[in-house]
């Protein structure tokens, strides 16, 4: 019985130390680093805005366009070696954190600005875009300035950087906060608002398509867009290895070339005729 004990002991202590042997090798520290997984997964998943062009939106024919879409492309290609690596989920300025923190997404590509106080809750590359706040308004609505606008009806997507800006310095407008760009901007050209203030790459998307609108010459505020991660040690290899394709992109003036393609601030040629 002694015998048999002292043997089911060893038997017991062998399986205990393969079993923990076993988890270290199947779990190694590697599996948790989100560059690893994404190498593995053999795709990158990027949130992505659906109504913001030049950057992302639905084209005429539903196909999602755009710089950042371009730009999500191109990492996967110089990340995975393949272009279409890439899987693109629907993210909004009010949505865009929390989809990222719940693990939905690798990264958010989707006209964020960094601010300090929006580092304290996700890390950002350095800026791959400079944008800024501006306003339009209707090309006959007679507004010409900011100045204009301070008892008017003024229109803001909710959970942008323009959200809070506009709160101070139009502090008796009239703001109205809608879900998205679209949105927005169909309320102030069927004439529910006087204007709709935005970053100026993103009202130049809109200008681009219509006739009878304009961006005022005010600039509120200063937008250098980044990519944001989780703020984790497992995303810092991910986020180290797509700030070193950046800094290569800016180099090769890639970035550049894509600004040029995409941000046409100009009014469409068949506005003027
Ligand atoms: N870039 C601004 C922001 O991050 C406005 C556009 C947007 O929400 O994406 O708040």
């Amino acid at each position: 019985m002694k015998l048999f004990s002292t043997y089911f002991l060893l038997v017991l202590g062998l399986v205990l130390a393969v079993s923990a042997l076993g988890c270290r090798t199947t779990l190694p520290e590697k599996s948790t680093d989100l560059l690893h997984s994404v190498q593995q997964r053999d795709q990158i998943i990027v949130g992505t805005k659906y109504d913001s062009p030049p950057f992302g939106y639905l084209d005429k024919d539903g196909q999602l366009k755009g710089l950042e879409v371009e730009l999500a492309h191109e990492i996967a290609k110089r990340l995975l070696g393949d272009p279409n690596k890439v899987k693109f989920v629907q993210v909004n300025s009010s949505t865009r954190v929390a989809a990222l923190n719940a693990r939905h997404v690798d990264f958010v590509l989707a006209t964020m600005t960094i601010t300090p106080e929006r580092k304290q809750v996700v890390n950002f590359t350095e800026p791959y875009y400079k944008s800024a706040q501006a306003i339009m308004v209707r090309e006959n609505s007679g507004i010409t300035s900011i100045n204009d606008l301070a008892d008017k009806r003024v229109n803001y997507v909710i959970g942008t950087t323009g959200e809070a800006n506009l709160k101070k310095v139009l502090p008796k407008a009239k703001l109205l906060g809608f879900k998205s760009n679209t949105e927005a901007f169909s309320a102030l050209s069927a004439g529910r608002a006087d204007a709709f203030s935005q970053d100026d790459s993103i009202l130049y998307g809109f200008l681009h398509e219509h006739c009878d609108v304009k961006v005022l010459p005010d600039r509120i505020s200063e937008e250098p867009y980044g990519i944001a991660f989780r703020k984790d040690a497992r995303s810092k290899p991910l986020q180290d290895a797509i700030q070193k394709i950046l800094d290569d992109m800016a180099k090769e003036e890639y970035l550049q070339g894509l600004r040029q393609k995409w941000v046409r601030p100009a009014p469409p040629t068949v506005c003027a005729l």
